[in-house]
């Protein structure tokens, strides 16, 4: 199953996107989708819900805004340098455990919404990454039972801003979770529908020209090791993000390094996970 959510910005409405690629609203099974959806079982009752209730459901126009295809989540969690090339490129060591940080859930966006330059930024960047979704509450879980704890898969832009994540004093959070800085989507794919999230191929192009390309059979720690890891030093909640890290070729990597300007249009995409396409914006203040 493909969940999505659709409308303006702030009232989304739930849908599903159906495997011949239209979408249907969801709405009259009366629940986001969001961590009460996901710990009360939503995704088997959802489904069973469809059986009897699909051909009633009104179909939603593809011109229509897609949102981030599940409620904002208690937390997005990071994993930074989990792919041996791009740890490298930024000139870091391959870390002997996964290296984690926070993006703030504010963040956010639809697949398909422009990025904000923030205020004063000279070194935004891209990540093209595959982010897991959970779907129980758990901590302390084993590595071999991580993957029960899991509810699908999303395509993730983990926007980042260099000079702020890396020449500033502090932690890397501050070059994350800028606004519009997480466009996430274009839907949750349920787990059951991936046979295989460690050989995936994602890429991302920046005006058309392909910057990344791997596979996330180069993970140097696999999604069963970061969920357990991860799940050592917090809990996980249901709808929670954990974004797996970026391949090489972000701008950080080039030499000279290239950051994104106002006009640029990043597409990206991971087999089974679908496309989604930013373009960039200068710095304005919003509310
Ligand atoms: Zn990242």
């Amino acid at each position: 199953m493909k969940l999505i959510r659709f409308g303006a910005s702030g009232q989304e409405q739930p849908g599903v996107e159906l495997a011949n690629g239209s979408r249907i609203d969801t709405s009259a099974f009366g629940e986001d989708y969001n961590e009460r959806f996901f710990e009360n079982n939503g995704l088997d009752r959802l489904e069973k819900w469809l059986e009897t209730n699909q051909s009633s459901c009104p179909s939603i126009s593809n011109d229509i805004r897609l949102g981030p295809p599940i409620a904002r989540p208690s937390k997005i969690v990071c994993v930074g340098l989990n792919y041996a090339k791009h740890a490298s490129e930024s000139g870091m060591a391959v870390p002997g455990q996964p290296v984690l940080f926070f993006k703030a859930s504010s963040s956010i966006i639809g697949p398909n919404d422009d990025v904000m330059l923030p205020m004063g930024s000279q070194k935004s960047d891209w990540e093209v990454e595959l982010a897991v979704v959970i779907g129980k509450k758990t901590s302390h879980v084993l590595e071999e039972e991580a993957m029960e704890y899991v509810a699908g898969y999303m395509l993730h832009n983990d926007v980042s801003e260099r000079e702020f994540q890396l020449e500033m004093e502090g932690q890397w959070v501050k070059g994350k979770s800028c606004d519009t800085f997480a466009p996430i989507g274009p839907y949750m794919v349920t787990k059951t529908e991936i046979s295989d999230p460690h050989n995936l191929n994602l890429w991302l192009e920046l005006n058309g020209e392909k910057i990344q390309n791997s596979s996330t059979s180069d993970f140097i720690f696999d999604i069963p090791q970061v969920v357990s890891y991860i799940s050592r030093f917090m809990t996980l909640l249901p709808g929670d993000i954990i974004s797996t890290g970026t391949p090489s070729g972000v701008g950080l990597g080039f030499d000279p390094p290239k950051y994104l300007k106002a006009g640029d249009i990043m597409e990206l995409g991971i087999e089974g996970l679908g496309i989604s396409r930013q373009k960039v914006v200068p710095f304005h203040k919003n509310a």
